[in-house]
């Protein structure tokens, strides 16, 4: 028998808000251990939580972007559970009426820029708990709070992914929308985008849902990818055997290659959700919603769109250049300044990407400016420079601009 495999994805990423959600306490990753706390963060009884409103803002944002209804009215909700990196033993998130939801995100899927529509189902608001530190030097287990109240959005899919590559293909455009509206800054390795994995397998041809798995532990694409090939296989074999898919959160263990039984599946009802007693909903106004509407920035799809419109480039340097905000900057930077638009597009998928990735650098972090970049294209274009020594040019200024 041939199988298909159903994908559904909860999406975790950080907003990049100055402050905390609940409180005034700083919102920074890497800072001394138990540095960035008030008594709300560590649970102190009586403390009260105030709601920031720049997190209702930037997941709006998102919200939009992800063609969602806005809910003009939502509210907190307690999800209670115990935890050493959970001091209150419970998350303020949101249950039943999510701020947001009912979106779509269209994923390129292949080089002819071939898109797929993932279903979102809910974007909600909700807090960080803290992290747990291990140490070769204790015994004990030891705890940082920096993180307890650190603003997070949840991304909610619908069950619409068939491979991988969707996957993979889905988080990408995620990435790339949450960097354009400058909400988060999605890095992985510091956790602040993580991703679990929900799947399953059915009979080809069949409808229903199978019994899914849930994993966590995923912090690049690459072991996301991976875990959901292992996890497929694991799950037809069980199939094949006769036996049966159980119901569970499994770890992916990286080194190993393989998931592991982690714990059973909770049901909401395990959570004892409740309204937050603490906080009052969330009423928005018609005008604060058509305000947020009307100052979303241009993503980069649509940015794609008026690259092939207006400058005629083609669909391959479009789909490059845009891939992430900052090299689209530095594109239309170049083009203001005259430089002809193919030249600019070819010297940022050639010397550009090349020179960070030799460096092991992201777009954003890169010093080079467009009047320099531009410069460089103009002295080539005028014949001053030939393509050689323009390339040494461009590494002797690529550092320091
Ligand atoms: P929770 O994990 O909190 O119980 P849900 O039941 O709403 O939440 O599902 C979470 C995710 O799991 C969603 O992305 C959903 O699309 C996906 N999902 C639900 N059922 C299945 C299934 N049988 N196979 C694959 N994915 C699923
Ligand atoms: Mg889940
Ligand atoms: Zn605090």
């Amino acid at each position: 028998m041939r199988y298909t495999t159903v994908i559904g994805l909860e999406v975790h990423a950080e907003l990049s808000t100055r402050t905390k959600i609940y409180c005034s306490c700083k919102n920074s990753f890497g800072s001394e251990v138990n540095s960035n706390c008030c008594p709300n963060c560590t649970g102190m009884p009586g403390s009260l939580p105030t709601l920031n409103e720049k997190v209702v803002e930037y997941a709006i944002r998102m919200g939009y972007a992800t063609h969602c209804t806005i809910n003009p009215v939502c509210k907190a909700d307690r999800k209670n559970y115990f935890y050493p990196d959970l001091p209150k033993a419970y998350q303020i998130s949101q249950f039943d009426i999510p701020l947001c939801e009912h979106g779509y995100v269209d994923a390129v899927v292949d080089e002819e820029g071939n898109t797929k529509r993932v279903g979102i189902t809910r974007i909600h608001i909700e807090e960080d708990a803290g992290k747990l530190i291990h140490s070769e030097n204790f015994s004990g287990s030891l705890v940082d709070l920096n993180r307890c109240g650190v603003p997070l959005i949840e991304i909610v899919t619908e069950p619409d992914f068939r491979t991988g590559e969707e996957v993979v293909a889905y988080l990408d455009k995620l990435r790339s929308t949450l960097q354009y509206l400058g909400v988060s800054d999605c890095k992985m390795q510091e956790g602040s985008l993580r991703c679990d994995v929900n799947l399953s397998v059915r009979p080809m041809g069949s409808t229903g849902l199978g019994v899914r798995t849930e994993m966590k532990n995923l912090n690049s694409f690459k072991a996301i990818a991976r875990a959901i090939a292992h996890e497929a296989d694991r799950q037809i074999e069980l199939i094949e055997e006769g036996k049966r898919v159980i119901q569970e959160t499994r770890r992916w263990d990286e080194n190993k290659d393989a998931t592991y039984a982690m714990r059973s599946k909770e049901d909401a009802q395990d959570y004892r959700y409740f309204p937050e007693p603490d906080l009052p909903p969330i009423e928005l106004s018609e005008g604060y919603l058509e305000s947020l509407r009307a100052a979303q920035p241009e993503l980069a799809e649509a940015k794609r769109e008026r690259y092939r419109r207006m400058y005629g480039l083609p669909e391959y340097d479009c789909r490059m250049i845009t891939s992430d905000r900052a090299l689209a900057e530095l594109f239309e930077g170049l083009v203001e300044l005259g430089a002809p638009p193919k030249q600019g597009a070819n010297w940022i998928m050639g010397e550009v990407l090349g020179a960070l990735s030799a460096r092991g650098k992201e777009p954003k972090d890169m010093a080079l400016t467009p009047p320099t970049l531009a410069r460089l294209i103009a002295l080539v274009g005028e014949g001053r420079l030939n393509r050689n020594t323009a390339v040494k040019v461009f590494e002797a200024v690529f550092d320091t601009d």
